[in-house]
């Protein structure tokens, strides 16, 4: 049994390292090396090239090396019948959240634009604003989400989220399902996306939700590129409905140059950073679902096929 690792990020070598100093007994290989193919039962991926993941007759199970499993369940090649898992881990959460309230902090605070002034020498001091003027929503309030809602409570934000189910979590207003979202994005001022990418969720962050949410509501996307309609975003931004937005996530990474994105200074660009899997506090979790299945034990964190996340 054998766990092989493919990614096209040039990161190979650090999961490797990761793994055989955590389990010197796990052979690890990377898909870019000869390899037995038969002998691997594990894939350990991230954005793998289509079509790699058909060539191992014997994989039990593929495992993400993030949060996201989009890119694996979009791959039409994927064995079938085999679980897929993903990480869920206390560094990728926290790293989120540090990131989505620093990005709130520069909006409250006009940092962007002061940014953008200084590049013209202009000084234009502007009203800012404080955490008691705004209700954040966050839409998912899974394993980031509820982290990210916990945050922004003892920060002193009126918190709001929403999910597929009802969540309870102290000092935040939540909603579920699709019957409850108008009423969600009525109160949204700050919108935060932490939904995962599936069928139902593609394309969510489109003109008609822009327009339930109270004008010069700011729209923040750090789950996937594939949640925004760019063009109704641009549309609303432009329209004076949206103040703006801060964009992690692209349909197209990296951004392509001639993207309308770049030149917006009402959009804020980071190049999809906002958190990334730790190896360190991450491969612990790999080599125990390595374990697990070599004992024939069940899985952490695997991915329900039926709710595509
Ligand atoms: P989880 O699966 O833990 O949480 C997903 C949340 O979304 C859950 O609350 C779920 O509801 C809710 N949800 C899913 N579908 C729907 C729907 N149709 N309607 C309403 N709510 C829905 O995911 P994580 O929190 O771990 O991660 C979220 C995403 O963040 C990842 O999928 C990934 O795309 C992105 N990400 C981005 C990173 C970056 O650097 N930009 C880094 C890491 C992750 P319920 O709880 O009821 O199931």
């Amino acid at each position: 049994m054998s766990i092989v690792i493919i990614r096209q990020d040039g990161k190979i070598g650090v999961w490797k390292a990761a793994l055989q100093q955590a389990a010197p007994e796990i052979k690890v290989y990377s898909y870019l090396e000869d390899h037995p193919k038969d002998e691997i039962e594990v894939a350990l991926v991230w954005k793998h090239p289509s079509g790699t993941l058909s060539q191992y007759p014997n994989l039990k199970y593929i495992a993400s090396s993030g949060a996201g499993v989009d890119f694996i369940i979009e791959d039409s090649d994927i064995p079938k019948d085999i679980p897929i898992t993903r990480v869920v881990d206390g560094f990728l959460a926290s790293d989120m959240a540090e990131y989505v309230i620093a990005v709130i902090f520069a909006y409250l605070k006009n940092l962007n634009t002061y940014k953008i002034a200084q590049t013209k020498s202009i000084w234009k001091p502007k009203p800012y604003q404080r955490i008691s003027d705004f209700t954040v929503g966050i839409l998912g309030l899974g394993a980031l989400g509820q982290v990210l809602a916990n945050d922004l409570v003892r920060f002193g934000f009126k918190t709001q989220g929403w999910s597929a189910s009802k969540k309870a979590i102290k000092g935040v207003t939540t909603y579920a399902g699709n019957e409850e979202l108008s009423h969600f994005l009525a109160k949204t001022e700050i919108l935060v996306c932490l939904l995962p990418l599936t069928k139902e969720t593609r394309g969510i962050l489109n003109k008609p939700l822009f327009e339930q949410l109270p004008k010069g509501a700011h729209i923040i996307n750090v789950a996937r590129g594939g949640h925004l309609v760019d063009t109704d975003l641009i549309e609303m931004i432009d329209n004076g409905h949206l103040s703006g937005a801060s964009l992690d996530v692209f349909h197209q990474e990296p951004l392509p140059p001639e993207h309308p994105f770049w030149q917006h200074e009402n959009i804020n660009i980071t190049p999809h950073y906002a958190s990334v899997s730790d190896t360190a506090s991450v491969v612990p979790q790999i080599v125990e679902n390595y374990k697990r299945c070599q004992n024939n034990e069940s899985l952490l964190n695997v991915v329900s096929m039926v709710k595509g996340y």
